[in-house]
């Protein structure tokens, strides 16, 4: 495709892009070159969590930009100190470290680990992860992930990942052995098709941990800032993992990453852990905005309504349509279908006129729905009629 007087193969190809340009985006919204609307149900792979281009964020980006970019990580700088101030008071974490990527706040989390594993048991190193699971695209992290394919892809794995089942005790059980360090999953399962964890499941694998000296640790890149309704969603398990990741919307569009941890756990020696980006105050006073948005009084409370509200509407549509269902937590949700047109349906939906609808399928079968946290009933309702009508062609 030729956009004005340049080229998209300038790109390197590493997905099939639909040919269009996105210029400008504003809360669910986003526009494309030939001014063409979507309504955006994907928000960056639940990243904008405000939606694009929020007000606040916009504010302190500019605000923090004339005021300092970076006096490097060798140095304090006052954002990155309030963000962390703010995570550790609304988590059961003692300390934060920020990185640019949920990848890079994962690969963190494992080293963590593996050096508290070498000053608390000797020679223990591995982290039991599991099926489906998804923990980024840095080698380490994909191997840490249980996605279909990805032991071969670019062999030999970082080793030390054994994979159990999700929801399924004896299944982790029977890989602990006198190697391993820690037991890391997402509380929902995203990239896998919104799979959650029980809060029983939960529960028991913090009780294994602690009867076998395991860390338990929880990526939240995907589900913590608000994304299920909680700030965190370990929270709705009533336990106290010791490890935990954050990552897209922490900088509700911005790339920003964390990695917390409680204070027992914080092993690292100087030059363990560092990157040349961590906490810089450009991000992080972001991260202040951003996070100062989700702890407003009502703003969760209105994302569970919110949840519960799409949750509904799913529920009607697959009953409407003869599907198996929906599931998922907060506004992360997905709608099992009877088919496996997922793709066609998000085809589809993007070449909608004169407004396009933005989904994601993640399985044939399966749709997923990461709206902005501050969506309205009106863009949900919206968003069903369309996809309702697109049902009804594909179904008749
Ligand atoms: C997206 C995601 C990651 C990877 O984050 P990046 O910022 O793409 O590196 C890791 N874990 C989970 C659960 C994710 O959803």
């Amino acid at each position: 495709m030729e956009f004005g007087q340049f080229n998209v193969n300038a790109l390197m190809e590493i997905t099939q892009r639909p040919d269009l340009v996105f210029i400008r985006g504003q809360g669910s919204w986003l526009e494309d070159h030939a001014g063409k609307r979507y309504l955006d149900f994907i928000q960056g792979w639940a990243v904008n969590c405000l939606g694009h281009c929020p007000p606040e964020v916009v504010k302190a980006l500019e605000a923090q930009a004339r005021l300092l970019l970076n006096p490097s990580p060798a140095f304090y700088n006052q954002p990155s100190i309030e963000l962390a101030t703010r995570l550790t008071k609304a988590s059961c974490f003692d300390r934060v470290f920020f990185a640019n990527s949920g990848a890079e706040a994962n690969e963190g989390a494992i080293k963590l680990a593996r050096k508290w594993g070498q000053v608390h048991k000797p020679g223990a190193y591995k982290i039991i992860t599991f099926n489906h699971s998804f923990h980024g695209r840095t080698l380490a992290t994909m191997s840490a992930s249980g996605k279909p394919g990805w032991s071969t892809l670019f062999a030999p794995q970082v080793d030390g990942f054994p994979k159990a089942e999700l929801n399924d005790l004896a299944s982790v059980e029977a890989l602990i052995d006198d190697q391993t360090v820690a037991i890391m999953l997402e509380p929902v399962q995203g990239e896998g098709g919104v799979i959650p964890a029980t809060a029983e499941f939960l529960q028991n694998l913090r009780k294994l941990a602690d009867a076998r000296k395991l860390l338990l640790i929880v990526d939240e890149v995907q589900t913590g800032m608000g994304r299920t309704g909680t700030m965190f969603a370990y929270e709705q398990a009533g336990i106290r993992p010791d490890i935990m990741t954050l990552g897209k919307g922490i900088g509700g569009g911005a790339p920003l990453a964390a990695l917390l941890a409680r204070e027992e756990v914080c092993v690292f020696k100087h030059g363990d852990q560092g990157g040349t980006y961590n906490g810089n105050p450009l991000m992080t006073a972001i991260g202040v905005a951003v996070f100062d948005a989700l702890a407003a009084p009502g703003f969760l409370e209105g994302v569970r309504q919110r949840g519960q509200y799409l949750s509904q509407g799913l529920a009607a549509l697959a009953a409407k349509w003869n599907m198996p269902g929906e599931r998922g937590n907060g506004l992360l949700r997905a709608l099992i279908m009877d088919r496996e047109d997922g793709p066609a349906i998000v085809e589809r939906a993007r070449m909608l006129e004169p407004e396009g609808l933005l989904l994601n399928a993640p399985r044939g079968n399966l749709l997923r729905f990461m709206p902005a946290l501050n969506v309205t009933e009106a863009e949900i309702d919206r968003m069903l009629e369309l996809l309702d009508g697109i049902l009804a062609t594909l179904r008749k």
